[in-house]
């Protein structure tokens, strides 16, 4: 298993969001991880969320460079919500080989929910996406990469096999028979070639993204959620979601 580079929307061209990847990068980084994917034989790329683009932007790109992903979709968005894939997209998505699992039924912090709605956020989405394309879905990736204890337990019973994390750091473990897992989130200033560091396993990429993480981490503890989410949606540009991503 290799840590999956995460993606969640793909613009033609550079946009301010942190999380927007512009077509040309895109294109650069999907070299990297289809060679990636050949010599582990793993997939090595995931998007979160379920935006229009990874069908309208991505799709072509990994065609021609016969790369498959896991896409993790909020099943509520699906159809319902502006700038993001419909049924039929989704449907087209996995017919063309690539993975479809869980996001979530709405995307909150699944931390804060109330017991009743963590079951309906985990179960709803897992029964839907089952529903409308006759796979087995078996993974979920955590909204915001929120988790604790409880909520792991809570996948365990809705019957997930397989938790993803927003923590590329993270040591694999299994927890209540769930293989928990990180990933890497994938911003607009990660240049193919430290793209490639990453995967590669280099120390000094590394060094640079854990102290990053870590300085995220310490101004969250300090600030609190709310508050760092507002500040984060200040400085970062983004005009969306004080619920984070992930
Ligand atoms: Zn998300």
């Amino acid at each position: 298993m290799i840590l999956l580079a995460t993606y969640h929307e793909i613009t033609e061209n550079d946009s301010r969001y942190v999380y927007s990847i512009s077509t040309s990068r895109f294109v650069e980084h999907t070299q990297v991880l289809a060679h990636l994917s050949v010599t582990t034989g793993s997939t090595a790329l995931s998007f979160d969320d379920g935006h229009i683009s990874n069908y309208e932007l991505a799709l072509p790109i990994l065609e021609t460079h016969n790369c498959r992903a896991i896409h993790f979709l909020s099943a509520s968005w699906i159809g319902r919500r502006d700038n993001f894939m419909d049924w039929n997209q989704v449907r087209e998505l996995h017919k063309a080989g690539h993975e479809m699992q869980s996001h979530s039924w709405s995307h909150p912090f699944l931390t804060e929910c109330k017991d009743e709605d963590l079951e309906l956020e985990l179960t709803r989405s897992k029964e839907v996406i089952e529903d409308r394309l006759g796979v087995e879905v078996t993974a979920i990736s955590m909204p915001g990469g929120r988790w604790d204890r409880r909520v792991v337990r809570a996948c365990a019973m809705a019957g997930y096999q397989r938790i993803y994390l927003s923590d590329p750091f993270f040591r694999p473990r299994i927890v209540d028979n769930v293989e928990i897992l990180g990933r890497l989130m994938v911003s607009r200033s990660m240049s193919a070639h430290a793209l490639h560091r990453w995967v590669s396993g280099n120390n000094r990429q590394f060094g640079i993204e854990w102290m990053r993480r870590r300085s995220k981490d310490l101004a969250r503890n300090v600030l609190g959620n709310s508050m760092y989410h507002l500040l984060w949606r200040t400085l970062g540009g983004a005009e969306r979601s004080l619920q984070g991503r992930g």
